[in-house]
Protein backbone atom coordinates (compact mmCIF):
# COMPACT_ATOMS: atom_id res chain seq x y z
CA UNK A 1 0.00 0.00 0.00
CA UNK A 2 0.97 3.72 -1.19
CA UNK A 3 1.76 5.80 1.53
CA UNK A 4 3.72 9.14 -0.22
CA UNK A 5 2.75 9.57 -3.72
CA UNK A 6 5.77 12.31 -4.54
CA UNK A 7 7.64 9.69 -6.19
CA UNK A 8 4.98 9.40 -9.17
CA UNK A 9 4.97 12.89 -10.00
CA UNK A 10 7.07 13.94 -12.96
CA UNK A 11 9.84 16.31 -12.38
CA UNK A 12 8.74 19.15 -13.82
CA UNK A 13 5.59 19.25 -11.82
CA UNK A 14 7.36 18.31 -8.49
CA UNK A 15 9.35 21.70 -8.92
CA UNK A 16 6.37 23.79 -10.51
CA UNK A 17 6.25 27.05 -9.85
CA UNK A 18 2.46 27.75 -10.41
CA UNK A 19 1.14 31.35 -12.09
CA UNK A 20 -0.50 33.10 -9.43
CA UNK A 21 -3.56 35.31 -10.86
CA UNK A 22 -4.60 38.46 -9.60
CA UNK A 23 -7.35 37.39 -7.67
CA UNK A 24 -4.55 34.70 -6.07
CA UNK A 25 -3.12 37.62 -4.55
CA UNK A 26 -5.85 39.88 -3.27
CA UNK A 27 -8.32 37.84 -2.44
CA UNK A 28 -11.04 40.62 -1.35
CA UNK A 29 -14.20 41.20 -2.95
CA UNK A 30 -14.56 45.43 -2.05
CA UNK A 31 -12.42 48.24 -3.71
CA UNK A 32 -11.39 49.73 -6.97
CA UNK A 33 -9.84 46.45 -8.97
CA UNK A 34 -7.18 47.77 -11.20
CA UNK A 35 -5.09 44.93 -10.93
CA UNK A 36 -5.81 42.67 -14.07
CA UNK A 37 -6.00 44.85 -16.61
CA UNK A 38 -10.03 44.04 -16.95
CA UNK A 39 -12.15 46.55 -18.88
CA UNK A 40 -13.72 48.47 -16.22
CA UNK A 41 -17.08 48.78 -16.99
CA UNK A 42 -19.58 46.49 -16.09
CA UNK A 43 -21.27 43.99 -17.84
CA UNK A 44 -21.66 40.66 -15.76
CA UNK A 45 -18.73 39.44 -17.59
CA UNK A 46 -15.75 42.01 -17.11
CA UNK A 47 -14.62 40.83 -14.26
CA UNK A 48 -12.29 37.35 -13.97
CA UNK A 49 -13.98 34.65 -11.69
CA UNK A 50 -13.22 35.30 -8.16
CA UNK A 51 -11.83 32.53 -6.18
CA UNK A 52 -14.76 32.68 -3.59
CA UNK A 53 -17.17 32.35 -6.73
CA UNK A 54 -15.74 28.84 -6.69
CA UNK A 55 -14.86 27.89 -3.11
CA UNK A 56 -18.99 28.39 -2.74
CA UNK A 57 -20.33 26.00 -5.76
CA UNK A 58 -17.05 23.72 -4.20
CA UNK A 59 -18.39 23.88 -0.89
CA UNK A 60 -21.92 23.42 -1.62
CA UNK A 61 -20.59 19.98 -3.69
CA UNK A 62 -18.55 18.89 -1.47
CA UNK A 63 -21.27 18.98 1.25
CA UNK A 64 -23.88 17.38 -1.18
CA UNK A 65 -21.38 14.19 -1.87
CA UNK A 66 -20.24 14.11 2.06
CA UNK A 67 -16.24 15.07 1.03
CA UNK A 68 -14.35 17.80 2.49
CA UNK A 69 -13.59 21.05 0.02
CA UNK A 70 -9.62 20.13 0.42
CA UNK A 71 -10.61 16.82 -1.03
CA UNK A 72 -12.72 18.32 -4.25
CA UNK A 73 -11.27 19.63 -7.25
CA UNK A 74 -13.60 21.20 -9.88
CA UNK A 75 -12.34 20.97 -13.35
CA UNK A 76 -13.63 21.70 -17.20
CA UNK A 77 -15.35 18.66 -17.03
CA UNK A 78 -14.58 14.87 -15.86
CA UNK A 79 -11.96 15.22 -19.04
CA UNK A 80 -10.02 17.98 -17.86
CA UNK A 81 -8.82 15.64 -14.59
CA UNK A 82 -8.12 12.58 -16.59
CA UNK A 83 -6.00 14.90 -19.05
CA UNK A 84 -4.64 16.30 -15.36
CA UNK A 85 -3.65 12.71 -14.61
CA UNK A 86 -1.71 11.93 -17.45
CA UNK A 87 0.28 15.77 -17.40
CA UNK A 88 0.47 15.63 -13.48
CA UNK A 89 2.16 11.91 -13.69
CA UNK A 90 3.32 10.37 -16.82
CA UNK A 91 6.86 11.59 -18.42
CA UNK A 92 5.99 11.47 -22.39
CA UNK A 93 7.47 8.16 -23.94
CA UNK A 94 8.65 6.94 -20.88
CA UNK A 95 5.96 6.13 -18.72
CA UNK A 96 2.32 4.38 -19.17
CA UNK A 97 -1.01 3.87 -18.07
CA UNK A 98 -2.90 1.31 -18.16
CA UNK A 99 -6.97 0.11 -18.23
CA UNK A 100 -9.85 -1.91 -19.10
CA UNK A 101 -11.27 -3.18 -22.24
CA UNK A 102 -13.98 -2.22 -23.44
CA UNK A 103 -14.23 0.94 -21.45
CA UNK A 104 -14.07 4.79 -21.82
CA UNK A 105 -12.75 5.91 -24.90
CA UNK A 106 -11.08 9.23 -23.21
CA UNK A 107 -8.41 7.43 -21.20
CA UNK A 108 -7.38 6.18 -24.78
CA UNK A 109 -7.35 9.38 -26.59
CA UNK A 110 -5.48 11.31 -23.34
CA UNK A 111 -2.87 9.08 -23.33
CA UNK A 112 -2.18 9.60 -26.85
CA UNK A 113 -2.01 13.25 -27.27
CA UNK A 114 0.12 13.56 -24.15
CA UNK A 115 2.36 10.71 -26.49
CA UNK A 116 1.91 8.17 -22.97
CA UNK A 117 1.66 4.43 -23.81
CA UNK A 118 -1.62 3.57 -23.00
CA UNK A 119 -2.26 -0.64 -21.94
CA UNK A 120 -5.95 -2.21 -22.35
CA UNK A 121 -6.68 -5.69 -20.70
CA UNK A 122 -9.67 -7.18 -21.77
CA UNK A 123 -12.36 -7.49 -19.33
CA UNK A 124 -12.79 -11.08 -18.05
CA UNK A 125 -16.75 -13.23 -18.80
CA UNK A 126 -19.43 -11.17 -18.30
CA UNK A 127 -17.41 -8.16 -18.46
CA UNK A 128 -15.66 -8.86 -14.88
CA UNK A 129 -12.71 -7.19 -13.28
CA UNK A 130 -9.03 -8.94 -14.54
CA UNK A 131 -7.37 -8.23 -11.29
CA UNK A 132 -4.39 -10.05 -11.76
CA UNK A 133 -4.15 -9.68 -15.36
CA UNK A 134 -4.56 -5.65 -14.76
CA UNK A 135 -1.61 -6.21 -11.67
CA UNK A 136 0.81 -8.30 -14.58
CA UNK A 137 0.34 -5.70 -17.06
CA UNK A 138 2.14 -3.13 -15.08
CA UNK A 139 6.15 -2.67 -14.58
CA UNK A 140 8.25 0.18 -13.80
CA UNK A 141 7.03 2.84 -15.66
CA UNK A 142 3.05 2.08 -14.53
CA UNK A 143 1.68 5.51 -13.38
CA UNK A 144 -1.89 5.29 -14.34
CA UNK A 145 -4.61 2.89 -13.96
CA UNK A 146 -8.32 3.80 -14.98
CA UNK A 147 -10.35 1.32 -14.06
CA UNK A 148 -14.42 2.68 -14.92
CA UNK A 149 -16.88 1.86 -12.15
CA UNK A 150 -20.26 1.55 -13.12
CA UNK A 151 -18.41 1.03 -16.65
CA UNK A 152 -18.71 2.33 -19.77
CA UNK A 153 -20.21 0.50 -22.13
CA UNK A 154 -20.34 -2.22 -20.42
CA UNK A 155 -23.05 -0.86 -17.24
CA UNK A 156 -22.17 -3.11 -14.81
CA UNK A 157 -20.41 -2.06 -11.75
CA UNK A 158 -17.14 -3.68 -9.54
CA UNK A 159 -17.47 -4.59 -5.99
CA UNK A 160 -15.63 -2.18 -4.03
CA UNK A 161 -13.37 -4.19 -2.29
CA UNK A 162 -12.38 -5.91 -6.00
CA UNK A 163 -11.51 -2.32 -6.61
CA UNK A 164 -9.36 -1.51 -3.49
CA UNK A 165 -7.50 -4.22 -3.70
CA UNK A 166 -6.47 -3.19 -6.76
CA UNK A 167 -5.93 0.60 -5.14
CA UNK A 168 -3.44 -1.33 -2.39
CA UNK A 169 -1.26 -3.26 -4.92
CA UNK A 170 -0.65 -1.09 -7.75
CA UNK A 171 2.45 0.62 -7.28
CA UNK A 172 0.89 4.15 -9.32
CA UNK A 173 -2.48 6.32 -9.16
CA UNK A 174 -5.90 4.07 -9.49
CA UNK A 175 -8.39 6.56 -11.20
CA UNK A 176 -11.49 4.82 -10.65
CA UNK A 177 -14.33 6.61 -12.71
CA UNK A 178 -17.91 6.58 -11.24
CA UNK A 179 -19.53 8.88 -13.89
CA UNK A 180 -22.52 6.86 -13.85
CA UNK A 181 -22.30 6.00 -9.68
CA UNK A 182 -25.58 7.63 -8.90
CA UNK A 183 -27.78 5.24 -10.71
CA UNK A 184 -25.69 2.22 -9.13
CA UNK A 185 -26.40 0.00 -5.95
CA UNK A 186 -22.58 -1.03 -5.59
CA UNK A 187 -21.41 2.47 -3.87
CA UNK A 188 -18.86 5.03 -4.13
CA UNK A 189 -14.55 4.83 -3.29
CA UNK A 190 -15.13 8.25 -2.40
CA UNK A 191 -14.87 8.04 1.40
CA UNK A 192 -11.48 5.94 0.88
CA UNK A 193 -8.93 8.65 -0.81
CA UNK A 194 -8.24 10.10 2.88
CA UNK A 195 -6.96 6.58 3.46
CA UNK A 196 -5.59 5.97 0.09
CA UNK A 197 -3.46 8.93 -1.14
CA UNK A 198 -2.90 7.13 -4.61
CA UNK A 199 -7.08 6.65 -5.19
CA UNK A 200 -8.21 9.75 -7.44
CA UNK A 201 -12.47 9.25 -7.79
CA UNK A 202 -13.84 10.56 -11.11
CA UNK A 203 -17.13 11.83 -10.37
CA UNK A 204 -19.31 14.79 -12.90
CA UNK A 205 -22.40 16.98 -13.23
CA UNK A 206 -22.75 15.51 -16.40
CA UNK A 207 -25.07 12.77 -16.37
CA UNK A 208 -26.95 11.94 -12.71
CA UNK A 209 -27.02 15.86 -12.18
CA UNK A 210 -28.19 16.73 -15.74
CA UNK A 211 -25.52 19.66 -16.59
CA UNK A 212 -23.43 18.24 -19.83
CA UNK A 213 -23.67 21.75 -21.30
CA UNK A 214 -22.00 23.20 -18.42
CA UNK A 215 -18.56 21.10 -17.89
CA UNK A 216 -18.30 20.43 -14.72
CA UNK A 217 -16.47 17.43 -13.55
CA UNK A 218 -14.66 16.39 -10.30
CA UNK A 219 -12.27 14.67 -8.60
CA UNK A 220 -12.23 13.23 -5.17
CA UNK A 221 -8.34 12.58 -4.04
CA UNK A 222 -6.29 13.21 -1.27
CA UNK A 223 -5.68 16.77 -0.54
CA UNK A 224 -2.32 16.95 -2.03
CA UNK A 225 -3.18 15.58 -5.33
CA UNK A 226 -6.25 17.95 -5.19
CA UNK A 227 -3.58 20.97 -4.77
CA UNK A 228 -1.30 19.68 -7.41
CA UNK A 229 -4.22 19.85 -9.89
CA UNK A 230 -5.03 23.06 -9.15
CA UNK A 231 -1.54 24.26 -9.53
CA UNK A 232 -1.73 22.68 -13.15
CA UNK A 233 -4.83 23.53 -14.27
CA UNK A 234 -5.51 26.72 -16.50
CA UNK A 235 -5.83 29.75 -13.86
CA UNK A 236 -9.53 30.32 -14.58
CA UNK A 237 -10.90 26.59 -15.84
CA UNK A 238 -14.49 27.43 -14.97
CA UNK A 239 -16.31 30.23 -15.85
CA UNK A 240 -18.49 32.70 -14.05
CA UNK A 241 -22.23 31.70 -15.66
CA UNK A 242 -21.24 27.55 -15.52
CA UNK A 243 -20.12 28.30 -11.52
CA UNK A 244 -23.32 30.31 -10.68
CA UNK A 245 -25.82 27.93 -13.34
CA UNK A 246 -24.53 25.31 -11.61
CA UNK A 247 -24.62 26.96 -7.98
CA UNK A 248 -28.42 27.38 -8.84
CA UNK A 249 -29.16 23.76 -10.41
CA UNK A 250 -27.18 22.28 -7.49
CA UNK A 251 -30.30 23.27 -5.44
CA UNK A 252 -32.99 21.43 -6.90
CA UNK A 253 -33.31 17.67 -5.85
CA UNK A 254 -32.34 15.02 -8.88
CA UNK A 255 -33.22 11.92 -6.73
CA UNK A 256 -36.95 12.09 -7.99
CA UNK A 257 -35.34 11.72 -11.76
CA UNK A 258 -32.68 9.11 -10.58
CA UNK A 259 -35.22 7.28 -9.06
CA UNK A 260 -37.60 7.33 -12.35
CA UNK A 261 -34.79 6.89 -14.48
CA UNK A 262 -33.42 3.35 -12.29
CA UNK A 263 -37.52 2.33 -12.40
CA UNK A 264 -37.06 2.90 -16.83
CA UNK A 265 -33.97 1.04 -17.07
CA UNK A 266 -35.83 -1.92 -14.79
CA UNK A 267 -38.58 -1.63 -17.43
CA UNK A 268 -36.60 -1.92 -20.72
CA UNK A 269 -34.38 -4.33 -19.22
CA UNK A 270 -37.71 -6.75 -18.76
CA UNK A 271 -39.51 -5.84 -21.89
CA UNK A 272 -36.60 -5.80 -24.13
CA UNK A 273 -35.22 -9.35 -24.12
CA UNK A 274 -39.20 -10.44 -25.57
CA UNK A 275 -38.47 -8.90 -28.64
CA UNK A 276 -36.65 -11.87 -30.74
CA UNK A 277 -33.87 -9.28 -32.61
CA UNK A 278 -32.90 -8.72 -29.04
CA UNK A 279 -30.47 -11.06 -28.01
CA UNK A 280 -29.51 -10.23 -24.50
CA UNK A 281 -29.97 -7.18 -22.44
CA UNK A 282 -26.49 -7.02 -20.12
CA UNK A 283 -27.03 -6.04 -16.58
CA UNK A 284 -27.04 -2.34 -15.85
CA UNK A 285 -25.87 -0.01 -12.85
CA UNK A 286 -25.78 2.95 -15.27
CA UNK A 287 -28.21 4.79 -17.18
CA UNK A 288 -27.94 3.31 -20.18
CA UNK A 289 -28.12 -0.51 -21.22
CA UNK A 290 -25.84 -2.48 -23.05
CA UNK A 291 -28.22 -4.58 -25.48
CA UNK A 292 -26.97 -7.48 -27.93
CA UNK A 293 -29.16 -7.62 -31.15
CA UNK A 294 -29.12 -10.06 -33.75
CA UNK A 295 -28.18 -6.98 -36.48
CA UNK A 296 -27.19 -4.06 -34.88
CA UNK A 297 -26.11 -1.99 -37.92
CA UNK A 298 -29.99 -2.46 -39.12
CA UNK A 299 -31.85 -1.76 -36.12
CA UNK A 300 -29.66 1.14 -35.58
CA UNK A 301 -30.14 2.66 -38.97
CA UNK A 302 -34.08 1.44 -38.42
CA UNK A 303 -33.66 3.84 -34.75
CA UNK A 304 -31.85 6.69 -37.01
CA UNK A 305 -34.76 6.64 -39.51
CA UNK A 306 -37.77 7.44 -37.31
CA UNK A 307 -35.50 9.81 -35.60
CA UNK A 308 -34.30 7.97 -32.40
CA UNK A 309 -30.29 8.18 -32.31
CA UNK A 310 -28.70 5.33 -29.69
CA UNK A 311 -24.95 4.28 -30.15
CA UNK A 312 -23.15 1.85 -32.13
CA UNK A 313 -21.16 -0.41 -30.57
CA UNK A 314 -20.95 -3.51 -32.34
CA UNK A 315 -17.34 -2.50 -33.64
CA UNK A 316 -15.63 -2.23 -30.45
CA UNK A 317 -14.02 -5.44 -29.24
CA UNK A 318 -15.83 -6.88 -26.63
CA UNK A 319 -19.46 -5.35 -27.74
CA UNK A 320 -19.88 -7.17 -31.17
CA UNK A 321 -23.49 -6.82 -32.24
CA UNK A 322 -24.22 -3.92 -29.36
CA UNK A 323 -26.39 -0.90 -29.26
CA UNK A 324 -25.85 1.17 -26.12
CA UNK A 325 -29.11 2.90 -25.26
CA UNK A 326 -29.46 5.32 -22.43
CA UNK A 327 -32.60 5.71 -20.96
CA UNK A 328 -34.89 8.73 -21.55
CA UNK A 329 -38.08 9.90 -20.63
CA UNK A 330 -40.95 7.59 -20.22
CA UNK A 331 -42.70 8.50 -23.41
CA UNK A 332 -39.06 8.58 -25.39
CA UNK A 333 -38.65 4.98 -23.78
CA UNK A 334 -41.89 3.89 -25.53
CA UNK A 335 -41.22 5.39 -29.09
CA UNK A 336 -37.92 2.95 -28.85
CA UNK A 337 -39.74 -0.16 -27.49
CA UNK A 338 -42.99 0.78 -30.27
CA UNK A 339 -39.81 1.06 -33.32
CA UNK A 340 -38.18 -1.69 -31.87
CA UNK A 341 -41.28 -3.71 -32.19
CA UNK A 342 -42.39 -2.73 -35.72
CA UNK A 343 -39.11 -3.59 -36.70
CA UNK A 344 -39.10 -7.31 -34.94
CA UNK A 345 -42.22 -7.97 -37.15
CA UNK A 346 -40.33 -8.18 -40.18
C1 LIG B 1 -19.93 10.70 -19.63
C2 LIG B 1 -18.72 10.22 -18.96
C3 LIG B 1 -17.89 11.11 -18.26
C4 LIG B 1 -18.26 12.54 -18.14
O1 LIG B 1 -17.36 13.38 -18.72
P1 LIG B 1 -17.54 14.97 -18.51
O2 LIG B 1 -16.33 15.48 -19.17
O3 LIG B 1 -17.57 15.21 -17.04
O4 LIG B 1 -18.82 15.35 -19.16
C5 LIG B 1 -16.78 10.61 -17.62
N1 LIG B 1 -16.49 9.31 -17.65
C6 LIG B 1 -17.27 8.43 -18.29
C7 LIG B 1 -16.94 7.00 -18.25
C8 LIG B 1 -18.40 8.86 -18.98
O5 LIG B 1 -19.15 7.97 -19.63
Amino acid sequence: MMTDISGLLRANIAGLKPYSTARDEYKGSLGIFLDANENPYQNGYNRYPSPSQKEKVRARIAAIKGVKPENLFMGNGSDEAIDLCYRVFCEPRIDNAISIAPSYGMYGVCADINDVEFRTVPLGKDFSLPVEELLKSADEHSKLMFLCSPNNPSANAYDPQQLLQLVERFNGMVIVDEAYVDFSSKGSLKTYVNRYPNLIVLQTLSKAYAMAGLRVGLAIADEKVVSIFKQVKYPYNIGIDTLSIAGKILEKDVRDQIEEIIAQRGMLSRILPEFRCVEKVYPSDANFLLVKVTDARELYNRLIAAELIVRDRSTTPGCEGCLRITVGTPEENKKLLDIISDYDKR
